[in-house]
């Protein structure tokens, strides 16, 4: 027998740079011409951030010489499916799109795991660019690569690994993000807190307050922190073999009960509930300290995230959601568990009971 070997492992470049900043907007528009030259750009949003934002992006690509357009799809997670990705690509076919064309995801994480997912197999893939618009896109959804939309059976049921060429994460885009935009985001900051680093936990202990009145250096260096740990561990396990799972700390449930709300429960709700119920669980399988489990409820409300389930969401229909989820292994549902606040791992042994008891208790 002879073999024949195809050799591809890293021999395609995909490292990016994530450049974090505020008012960085012409910024952005010079190095999108000078690092990332590509026959046109398709700049794609959703309608709000349209209304927001597209009108003065656009304007200032074309301002420079450069051959753009613009794609809007109403805004929210219903819109995150593969009939929008039919439309974005029907949209591109009428622009004039071709392999050199690059796409730009102007929004929030529904955008941007959307754009990454059609640039990903738009013509057997076109290169695109992440511009974050919501704090959770700026800390964590546009990082990484992760991409995909919905199924009626569940979310991200459709998605694939494809990097972005870069990530701008312009921090004055937040000053228009509605409160409860910005909690889903805080979710995020203290899911990094909680799995990676007990420094930055505290931090937010003392200084949640001034987080939330979105204080710009504070900011600035929570989003850089947090974009150093989500880089760090997608280096070491880009295809979520291992590590990369604790990134799901708390998601498990979360996406559970978002999507048996029918989105009623917001993605940082529902990671806050997740993360609330991941620590008890802990706890009550002899792991955790009681204390640390008091301290990340506790700082979880100082955000203004819930820590109680909606008693309307039935525990049998949260643990057959769970079941369905794309990380369980067979009937085995993977918690990310915690031996304290820094310090997580995964578990896949949790009895169904002990998850339903937890739930029911959280409604309380
Ligand atoms: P989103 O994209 O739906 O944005 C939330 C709302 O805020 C939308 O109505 C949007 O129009 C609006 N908005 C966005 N930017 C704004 C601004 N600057 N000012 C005012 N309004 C603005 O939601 P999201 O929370 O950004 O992202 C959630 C999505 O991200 C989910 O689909 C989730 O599955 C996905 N996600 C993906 C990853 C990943 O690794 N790919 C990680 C986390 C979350």
């Amino acid at each position: 027998m002879r073999t024949v070997k195809v050799n591809l492992d890293k021999k395609i470049s995909c490292s990016y740079e994530i450049r974090i900043g505020r008012d960085i907007l012409d910024r952005i528009i010079l190095l999108i011409a000078k690092d990332h030259k590509a026959s046109r750009y398709v700049v794609i949003t959703d309608d709000r951030v349209g209304g927001l934002y597209g009108k003065k992006f656009l304007g200032a690509l074309k301002d420079i010489g450069l051959k753009a357009s613009i794609i809007e799809f109403p805004a929210g997670e219903a819109a995150k499916n593969i009939k929008t990705v039919l439309d974005i690509s029907a949209q591109l076919m009428e622009t004039g799109a071709d392999r050199e064309t690059c796409l730009i995801a102007l929004g929030g994480g529904v955008v941007g795991d959307m754009v990454g997912f059609t640039a990903s197999i738009f013509m057997r893939s076109v290169p695109y660019i992440q511009i974050p618009t919501t704090l959770v896109a700026q800390v964590d959804s546009s990082i990484g690569g992760k991409t995909g939309v919905d199924l009626a059976f569940g979310k991200n049921l459709l998605g694939t690994f494809y990097q972005p060429r870069a990530v701008f994460a312009n921090l004055s885009f937040l000053e228009t993000l509605p409160e409860k935009e910005f909690n889903n985001g805080l979710a995020e900051i203290i899911k990094y807190a909680v799995i990676d680093d007990e420094k930055m936990f505290r931090q937010l202990e003392e200084n949640m307050n001034v987080l939330k009145e979105r204080e710009p250096k504070l900011l600035l260096n929570i989003v850089e922190n947090c974009c150093q740990i989500k880089k760090s561990v997608v280096e070491i396990d880009e295809k979520e073999h291992g590590l990369r799972r604790i990134l799901n700390f708390g998601h498990t449930l979360g996406h559970a009960l978002e999507a048996l709300s029918r989105f009623t429960v917001t993605h940082g709700e529902g990671v806050a509930m997740g993360m609330v119920a991941a620590a008890r669980i802990s706890e009550k399988t002899g792991y955790l300290k009681n204390s640390d489990t008091r301290r990340i409820e506790t700082l979880i409300r100082k955000a203004g995230l819930p820590v109680k389930i909606p008693k309307s969401l039935d525990g049998e229909k949260i643990i057959a959601r769970l079941k369905m989820d794309k990380k369980r292994k067979g009937d085995i549902i993977h918690f990310v568990l915690l031996k304290k606040i820094g310090m997580p791992f995964i578990n896949g042994h949790i009895e169904h009971k002990l998850i339903a008891d937890v739930i029911e208790e959280m409604k309380k």
